[in-house]
């Protein structure tokens, strides 16, 4: 018997998936190689990359006014990567626990950060609550679940502001209102495959609104233009996504991963 990981961390994975996973490294589609071993651009993977993002609209869905992004660099360049895109002069953050701080510690590098509450004074122990959202800012960005101090946003707050999220650790794992967020971002180990791949869900038309000048791949606009393909995407991580996402879509979806 497969044993089970509780550890909040990268988590086990469908042995179906795992199983469809190791039958593509030898002989995918039964075009006799394996995946790893052709081209990112060929049909046989093209459909791969279509799948796994159809996939993730239709389990949450998304909106035609966003689009689904798979990047590399983990949810810890995202922390970087939002603030370069979006912060014009001052962004909003919640002080949430660990995974906040590092995300305020990328913010900023960029700009201003107004904190707006924290649950520090209690080592983290609840959501901070009681704030107001500021119209000046030019996002709020929250974490939905911080993972290791084991406290999840129950309801999202109401914004004047675009909401940008950090979902690493619950997406999948319950129904969002994907539309009322400009951006959401998940690296995909703990609950929708390997690590290497991180999903970004992004609002089309914010990207590419702030002047500054970037590197390419950290662009929002280079990937959302090239659909993923803009270099070389982890296939084997894009794959596994798929195959759990698949299996994720037969046992009923979201509605029954809730329960
Ligand atoms: C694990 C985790 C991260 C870091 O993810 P990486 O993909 O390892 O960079 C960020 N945010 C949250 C909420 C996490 O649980």
């Amino acid at each position: 018997m497969r044993k089970h990981n509780f550890g909040a961390g990268p988590g086990i994975l469908p042995e179906i998936a795992l199983k469809k996973t190791q039958e593509a490294l030898i002989d995918f589609n039964g075009i006799g190689m394996g995946v790893m071993e052709i081209s990112h651009r060929s049909k046989d993977f093209e459909m791969v990359l279509q799948k796994a993002k159809s996939l993730v609209k239709e389990l949450l869905g998304v909106p035609d006014t966003h689009e689904v992004l798979f990047l590399q660099g983990g949810a810890s360049t995202q922390f970087a990567m939002v603030a370069m895109n979006y912060l014009k002069t001052k962004a909003a953050y919640l002080d949430q626990g660990a995974w906040s701080n590092k995300a305020i510690k990328e913010a900023k590098l960029f700009g201003e950060v107004n904190v707006l509450a924290s649950s520090k004074d209690k080592n983290y122990s609840y959501q901070p609550k009681g704030y107001s959202i500021p119209s000046d800012c030019d996002y709020l960005h929250i974490c939905s679940n911080e993972t290791i101090h084991g406290t999840q946003v129950k309801s999202f707050p109401s914004s004047p502001i675009p909401v940008i999220c950090d979902m690493s650790s619950d997406i999948f794992s319950r129904p969002v209102d994907v539309k009322s967020f400009d951006m959401i971002y998940a690296g995909a180990q703990k609950n929708m495959g390997p690590s290497g791949v991180t999903l970004v869900i992004v609002k089309k038309d914010t990207v590419g609104k702030v002047e500054r000048t970037m590197p390419t791949m950290l662009n929002y606009k280079t990937h959302l233009e090239n659909d993923s393909l803009y270099n070389t995407p982890p296939v084997i991580a894009i794959l596994v996504c798929m195959h759990v996402l698949d299996w994720l879509k037969s046992l009923g979806g979201i509605n029954e991963m809730q329960k």
